[in-house]
């Protein structure tokens, strides 16, 4: 293994895909679920991956994030090569350097919204970091909300204790699957301005699977997958744009 220097490690992405490919069933059921996607998400940055439902997103999220295995190519987080971990390592690499926001909130509703945010850090036995906790609770806007549980919340304050969990261990990237599938545009645009906040002012890196232009439209970058392909990549995406974009692949599959 070639050793970096801190400053070349800086340069390394936080996540990367190379030619990366997911197959699923053999023979005439065969579908190449991912196909051969190359792709980058560097530090500090906010990403979506947009496209029409099939072509791809989950799929390939799950791959990168290492919930899922590939077939072939590469998948990393940093420089790690999720793909070649074993289980053990693979379970540490998910508690330790990723954080997840799925469309199910999944909070224990037996525990306060603190209680909450501390969970995955008090199963892996780490000590939350007192004055980073405060800092992102303020930035989520929950400080007045940490002893509520959720059913005392609402479902966009439910869904920014997810946010908030998900930073509190200050994981190298956040993988988040549809986080405003289940929110009322209100709540949507408070988790995803929170989101971009995160990114722009702690330093997060997120990578969002998303179908909804407008959230894509919080990202800096948007990239496209049609049919398991990477097809296109917007950078300071707005709705419009990014509409604009997805009408071309409706109208390819109508015609
Ligand atoms: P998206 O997230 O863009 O809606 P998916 O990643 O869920 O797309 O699915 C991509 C393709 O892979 C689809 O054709 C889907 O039917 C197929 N697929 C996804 N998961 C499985 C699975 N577990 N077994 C077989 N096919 C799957």
């Amino acid at each position: 293994m070639t050793t970096r220097t801190p400053a070349q490690l800086q340069l390394e992405p936080a996540a990367s895909a190379g030619q990366l490919s997911k197959v699923y069933g053999t023979g005439e059921t065969k579908v190449f679920a991912v196909d051969r996607v190359s792709a980058e998400f560097h530090a500090g940055t906010f990403t979506a991956i947009m496209g029409p439902s099939g072509s791809g997103k989950s799929t390939f999220m799950h791959c990168l994030a290492g919930l899922d295995t590939i077939t072939s190519g590469s998948a990393r987080i940093g420089v790690t090569e999720v793909n070649q971990l074993k289980d053990n390592a693979l379970t540490r690499l998910r508690r330790d350097k990723v954080g997840f926001i799925f469309q199910a909130f999944n909070l224990l509703p037996t525990l306060t919204a603190r209680e909450n945010i501390t969970l995955p850090m008090d199963i892996a036995g780490r000590t939350p970091d007192e004055a980073w906790l405060k800092r992102v609770i303020e930035t989520v806007g929950l400080s007045d909300r940490l002893n509520h549980r959720p059913s005392e919340l609402s479902g966009g304050q439910q869904q920014r204790v997810a946010c908030a969990r998900a930073l509190a261990s200050r994981p190298e990237i956040i993988f988040a699957d549809e986080p405003t599938g289940n929110l009322d545009s209100h709540s949507g645009s408070e988790v995803l301005a929170f989101m971009r906040t995160s990114v722009h002012e702690l330093g997060q890196t997120i990578v969002m699977v998303t179908h909804d232009a407008v959230a894509a439209s919080h990202a800096d970058r948007v990239i496209f997958l049609a049919d398991g392909r990477l097809v296109d990549e917007m950078h300071e995406p707005t709705a419009d744009t990014v509409l604009d974009r997805m009408k071309h692949f409706d109208a390819r599959r109508t015609t």
